[in-house]
């Protein structure tokens, strides 16, 4: 089953919204396979934020995803990626739709909550960027058949 990879920004750790948003992912029904609390710093940033190391607000975004200590999770669903952003809402708080995420929890372009995969293959990637492979977690789950039809599991 797919797994994604997200991240629980400084601003929700500064908000004390961790449990509000966990729950949120717990009761859709996806499982955590991974979860630490880390420092990230400016070198992982630049790998990870690649695609935005030219764009003016760069520094700022630095600034404020290391303010505080991150908790990245993997998450594990049918899906799992798609549903994952859908939940997460559009980039701005502001524009983001009520029930998501960043609709409910946020008003920022910048401090919004989480950071979610956009792709299959961006979700292997930086899960390996950020977790080791003992990190991750399989382990059996008794509400599993209740979560899901026997031909999607
Ligand atoms: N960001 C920002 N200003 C912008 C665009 C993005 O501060 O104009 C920040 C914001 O925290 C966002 C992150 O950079 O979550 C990554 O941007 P991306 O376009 O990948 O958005 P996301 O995938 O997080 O919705
Ligand atoms: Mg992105």
């Amino acid at each position: 089953m797919e797994q994604t990879f997200v991240i629980l920004k400084p601003s929700t750790i500064q908000r004390s919204l961790i449990g509000d948003v966990i729950t949120r992912y717990q009761r859709k029904g996806l499982i955590v396979t991974g979860i630490k609390m880390m420092q990230l710093d400016e070198k992982i940033l630049r790998e990870h934020y690649a695609h935005l190391v030219d764009r003016p607000f760069f520094p700022s975004l630095v600034d404020s995803m290391t303010r505080t200590p991150v908790i990245v999770m993997v998450l594990k669903g049918k899906d799992a990626v798609e549903v994952v952003r859908a939940m997460t809402g559009a980039t701005n708080c502001r524009k983001a739709a009520p029930g998501t995420i960043r609709g409910d929890f946020g008003m920022s372009g910048q401090e919004n909550i989480v950071h979610a995969s956009d792709s299959p293959e961006n979700a292997v990637i930086e899960i390996n960027r950020f977790f080791k492979p003992e990190e991750i977690f399989d382990y059996p789950m008794p509400t599993f058949n209740a979560i899901y039809a026997p031909d999607e599991q």
